[in-house]
Protein backbone atom coordinates (compact mmCIF):
# COMPACT_ATOMS: atom_id res chain seq x y z
CA UNK A 1 0.00 0.00 0.00
CA UNK A 2 1.60 3.16 -0.83
CA UNK A 3 1.69 5.78 1.83
CA UNK A 4 -1.44 8.34 1.94
CA UNK A 5 -0.26 12.07 1.42
CA UNK A 6 -0.15 14.61 3.61
CA UNK A 7 -3.33 15.92 2.24
CA UNK A 8 -6.34 14.70 4.06
CA UNK A 9 -9.05 16.24 1.89
CA UNK A 10 -7.29 14.20 -0.90
CA UNK A 11 -7.12 11.29 0.76
CA UNK A 12 -11.09 11.30 1.96
CA UNK A 13 -12.18 12.16 -1.53
CA UNK A 14 -10.12 9.29 -3.15
CA UNK A 15 -11.23 6.74 -0.47
CA UNK A 16 -15.28 8.02 -1.04
CA UNK A 17 -14.54 7.32 -4.67
CA UNK A 18 -13.76 4.05 -4.22
CA UNK A 19 -16.98 3.59 -1.67
CA UNK A 20 -19.07 4.89 -4.27
CA UNK A 21 -17.03 2.93 -7.21
CA UNK A 22 -17.75 -0.63 -4.94
CA UNK A 23 -20.70 0.02 -4.24
CA UNK A 24 -22.19 0.91 -7.28
CA UNK A 25 -20.66 -2.48 -8.16
CA UNK A 26 -22.38 -4.48 -6.23
CA UNK A 27 -25.89 -2.44 -7.31
CA UNK A 28 -25.79 -0.68 -3.84
CA UNK A 29 -26.96 2.99 -3.10
CA UNK A 30 -23.51 5.03 -2.05
CA UNK A 31 -25.31 6.61 0.18
CA UNK A 32 -25.77 3.68 2.29
CA UNK A 33 -22.43 3.66 2.85
CA UNK A 34 -20.81 5.56 6.01
CA UNK A 35 -17.15 6.78 5.75
CA UNK A 36 -15.81 6.50 9.80
CA UNK A 37 -12.41 8.36 10.08
CA UNK A 38 -10.31 6.57 12.94
CA UNK A 39 -8.81 9.09 14.57
CA UNK A 40 -7.04 7.60 17.47
CA UNK A 41 -3.16 8.50 17.81
CA UNK A 42 -3.51 11.09 15.21
CA UNK A 43 -2.17 14.84 15.89
CA UNK A 44 -4.51 17.94 15.97
CA UNK A 45 -3.48 18.73 12.76
CA UNK A 46 -5.18 15.91 10.90
CA UNK A 47 -8.26 16.27 12.74
CA UNK A 48 -8.68 19.93 12.07
CA UNK A 49 -8.17 18.97 8.16
CA UNK A 50 -10.43 16.22 8.33
CA UNK A 51 -13.13 18.80 10.00
CA UNK A 52 -11.91 21.61 7.35
CA UNK A 53 -12.87 19.28 4.73
CA UNK A 54 -16.23 18.42 6.07
CA UNK A 55 -15.54 15.10 7.70
CA UNK A 56 -17.81 14.64 10.90
CA UNK A 57 -18.24 10.77 11.26
CA UNK A 58 -14.89 9.75 13.68
CA UNK A 59 -14.02 6.89 15.64
CA UNK A 60 -11.84 6.06 18.70
CA UNK A 61 -10.65 3.21 20.56
CA UNK A 62 -10.03 4.15 23.73
CA UNK A 63 -12.67 6.37 26.04
CA UNK A 64 -9.99 8.90 27.81
CA UNK A 65 -8.21 9.63 24.46
CA UNK A 66 -11.61 10.16 22.72
CA UNK A 67 -12.75 12.55 25.47
CA UNK A 68 -9.52 14.50 25.29
CA UNK A 69 -10.06 15.02 21.50
CA UNK A 70 -13.44 15.64 21.25
CA UNK A 71 -15.20 16.67 24.28
CA UNK A 72 -14.34 20.55 23.66
CA UNK A 73 -14.70 20.21 19.52
CA UNK A 74 -18.52 19.38 20.23
CA UNK A 75 -18.72 22.82 21.36
CA UNK A 76 -18.12 24.05 17.69
CA UNK A 77 -19.39 20.84 15.97
CA UNK A 78 -23.06 20.24 16.83
CA UNK A 79 -23.32 17.62 13.88
CA UNK A 80 -20.16 15.45 15.45
CA UNK A 81 -20.78 11.51 15.08
CA UNK A 82 -18.55 9.90 17.41
CA UNK A 83 -18.45 6.30 17.49
CA UNK A 84 -16.43 3.59 20.20
CA UNK A 85 -14.50 0.96 17.76
CA UNK A 86 -12.53 0.08 20.09
CA UNK A 87 -12.85 -2.36 23.91
CA UNK A 88 -14.67 -1.39 26.67
CA UNK A 89 -14.12 -1.76 30.31
CA UNK A 90 -17.35 -1.59 32.36
CA UNK A 91 -15.63 0.97 34.52
CA UNK A 92 -15.56 3.41 31.51
CA UNK A 93 -19.08 2.38 30.59
CA UNK A 94 -20.52 5.89 31.80
CA UNK A 95 -17.55 8.08 30.02
CA UNK A 96 -18.77 6.03 26.92
CA UNK A 97 -22.53 6.82 27.00
CA UNK A 98 -21.77 10.69 27.82
CA UNK A 99 -19.47 10.77 24.78
CA UNK A 100 -20.01 8.57 22.21
CA UNK A 101 -23.35 8.57 19.90
CA UNK A 102 -22.37 4.91 18.77
CA UNK A 103 -20.75 2.08 20.84
CA UNK A 104 -19.71 -0.61 18.48
CA UNK A 105 -18.13 -3.02 20.44
CA UNK A 106 -20.49 -4.81 23.31
CA UNK A 107 -19.33 -8.04 23.40
CA UNK A 108 -20.42 -9.78 26.94
CA UNK A 109 -23.20 -9.43 29.34
CA UNK A 110 -21.16 -7.61 32.23
CA UNK A 111 -20.68 -4.58 29.82
CA UNK A 112 -24.81 -4.71 28.48
CA UNK A 113 -25.83 -4.58 32.44
CA UNK A 114 -23.06 -1.18 32.73
CA UNK A 115 -24.33 0.24 29.75
CA UNK A 116 -27.85 -0.10 30.49
CA UNK A 117 -27.31 1.41 34.10
CA UNK A 118 -24.88 4.31 32.77
CA UNK A 119 -28.21 4.95 30.10
CA UNK A 120 -30.50 4.87 33.01
CA UNK A 121 -28.44 7.19 34.65
CA UNK A 122 -27.90 9.50 32.40
CA UNK A 123 -30.64 9.50 29.93
CA UNK A 124 -28.27 9.61 26.94
CA UNK A 125 -29.29 6.07 24.93
CA UNK A 126 -25.96 5.63 22.16
CA UNK A 127 -26.47 3.15 19.87
CA UNK A 128 -25.40 0.10 20.14
CA UNK A 129 -23.27 -2.50 17.98
CA UNK A 130 -22.33 -5.78 18.76
CA UNK A 131 -18.79 -6.93 18.15
CA UNK A 132 -18.60 -10.66 16.50
CA UNK A 133 -15.23 -12.71 16.96
CA UNK A 134 -15.71 -13.82 13.57
CA UNK A 135 -12.57 -16.13 13.27
CA UNK A 136 -13.20 -17.22 16.95
CA UNK A 137 -9.84 -16.12 17.64
CA UNK A 138 -9.41 -16.91 21.43
CA UNK A 139 -7.18 -13.29 22.38
CA UNK A 140 -9.56 -11.30 20.45
CA UNK A 141 -12.86 -9.12 21.71
CA UNK A 142 -16.34 -9.86 20.35
CA UNK A 143 -18.47 -12.40 21.00
CA UNK A 144 -18.19 -16.20 18.86
CA UNK A 145 -20.61 -16.57 15.81
CA UNK A 146 -22.25 -19.48 17.56
CA UNK A 147 -23.12 -17.57 20.72
CA UNK A 148 -24.47 -14.27 18.87
CA UNK A 149 -27.98 -15.26 18.34
CA UNK A 150 -28.47 -15.67 22.33
CA UNK A 151 -26.23 -12.95 22.99
CA UNK A 152 -28.66 -10.37 21.14
CA UNK A 153 -31.46 -12.44 22.68
CA UNK A 154 -29.96 -12.21 26.29
CA UNK A 155 -28.66 -8.20 25.99
CA UNK A 156 -32.91 -7.34 24.48
CA UNK A 157 -34.39 -9.68 27.68
CA UNK A 158 -32.27 -8.67 30.49
CA UNK A 159 -30.88 -5.41 30.19
CA UNK A 160 -33.45 -3.78 27.37
CA UNK A 161 -30.55 -2.80 25.17
CA UNK A 162 -31.46 -3.03 21.09
CA UNK A 163 -28.21 -3.36 19.13
CA UNK A 164 -28.77 -1.63 15.70
CA UNK A 165 -25.74 -3.45 14.28
CA UNK A 166 -22.77 -5.44 13.94
CA UNK A 167 -19.03 -5.12 13.68
CA UNK A 168 -15.90 -7.55 13.17
CA UNK A 169 -12.43 -7.44 12.93
CA UNK A 170 -11.43 -10.10 10.57
CA UNK A 171 -8.07 -12.17 11.43
CA UNK A 172 -5.38 -10.25 9.97
CA UNK A 173 -3.80 -13.42 8.28
CA UNK A 174 -7.16 -14.75 6.49
CA UNK A 175 -9.33 -13.92 3.44
CA UNK A 176 -11.79 -11.00 4.65
CA UNK A 177 -14.18 -11.67 2.50
CA UNK A 178 -15.24 -14.57 4.14
CA UNK A 179 -15.36 -12.59 7.31
CA UNK A 180 -17.08 -9.54 5.66
CA UNK A 181 -19.96 -12.22 4.40
CA UNK A 182 -20.60 -14.13 7.52
CA UNK A 183 -21.18 -10.56 9.52
CA UNK A 184 -23.45 -9.22 7.00
CA UNK A 185 -25.45 -12.62 7.29
CA UNK A 186 -25.79 -12.55 10.64
CA UNK A 187 -27.10 -8.83 10.73
CA UNK A 188 -29.45 -9.77 7.70
CA UNK A 189 -31.20 -12.57 10.34
CA UNK A 190 -31.60 -10.25 12.90
CA UNK A 191 -32.96 -7.51 10.69
CA UNK A 192 -30.23 -4.96 12.03
CA UNK A 193 -29.12 -2.16 10.11
CA UNK A 194 -25.80 -1.48 10.74
CA UNK A 195 -22.74 -3.38 9.17
CA UNK A 196 -19.35 -2.10 10.59
CA UNK A 197 -16.38 -3.33 8.62
CA UNK A 198 -13.60 -2.44 6.59
CA UNK A 199 -10.35 -0.65 7.28
CA UNK A 200 -7.74 0.88 5.51
CA UNK A 201 -6.74 -2.33 3.87
CA UNK A 202 -9.74 -3.86 2.81
CA UNK A 203 -12.75 -1.16 3.33
CA UNK A 204 -13.49 -1.93 -0.92
CA UNK A 205 -14.22 -5.78 0.09
CA UNK A 206 -16.32 -4.48 2.55
CA UNK A 207 -18.31 -2.34 0.84
CA UNK A 208 -19.10 -5.17 -1.73
CA UNK A 209 -20.31 -7.36 1.04
CA UNK A 210 -22.41 -5.08 2.43
CA UNK A 211 -20.62 -2.78 4.88
CA UNK A 212 -23.18 0.40 5.70
CA UNK A 213 -19.58 1.89 8.07
CA UNK A 214 -16.40 1.33 6.95
CA UNK A 215 -13.48 2.28 9.51
CA UNK A 216 -10.82 4.06 7.86
CA UNK A 217 -7.64 5.71 9.81
CA UNK A 218 -4.29 5.81 8.20
CA UNK A 219 -5.86 5.73 5.01
CA UNK A 220 -7.21 9.02 5.77
CA UNK A 221 -4.73 10.58 7.85
CA UNK A 222 -1.48 8.90 7.14
CA UNK A 223 0.40 6.61 9.97
CA UNK A 224 -0.55 6.98 13.40
CA UNK A 225 1.94 8.73 15.89
CA UNK A 226 2.78 6.81 19.00
C1 LIG B 1 -7.42 1.43 14.26
C2 LIG B 1 -8.70 0.82 13.86
C3 LIG B 1 -9.21 0.98 12.55
C4 LIG B 1 -8.49 1.76 11.46
O1 LIG B 1 -7.37 1.05 11.03
P1 LIG B 1 -6.56 1.49 9.71
O2 LIG B 1 -5.88 0.25 9.27
O3 LIG B 1 -5.63 2.57 10.13
O4 LIG B 1 -7.55 1.96 8.72
C5 LIG B 1 -10.44 0.41 12.27
N1 LIG B 1 -11.12 -0.31 13.19
C6 LIG B 1 -10.67 -0.49 14.44
C7 LIG B 1 -11.47 -1.28 15.39
C8 LIG B 1 -9.44 0.06 14.81
O5 LIG B 1 -9.00 -0.14 16.07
Amino acid sequence: MTEPSADIAANRDRILDVIAAAAKAARRDPAAVTLTAVSKKQPDDRIEAALAAGHRVFGENRVQEAEARWAHRRERHHDLHLRLVGPLQTNKAAAAVALFDVIETLDRPKLAKALRAAMDKTGRAPGVLVQVNTGDEPQKSGVPPGDVDDFIAGVRRDHGLAPQGVMCIPPADEEPALHFALLADIAARHGLSEVSMGMSADFETAVRHGATHVRVGSGIFGARIA
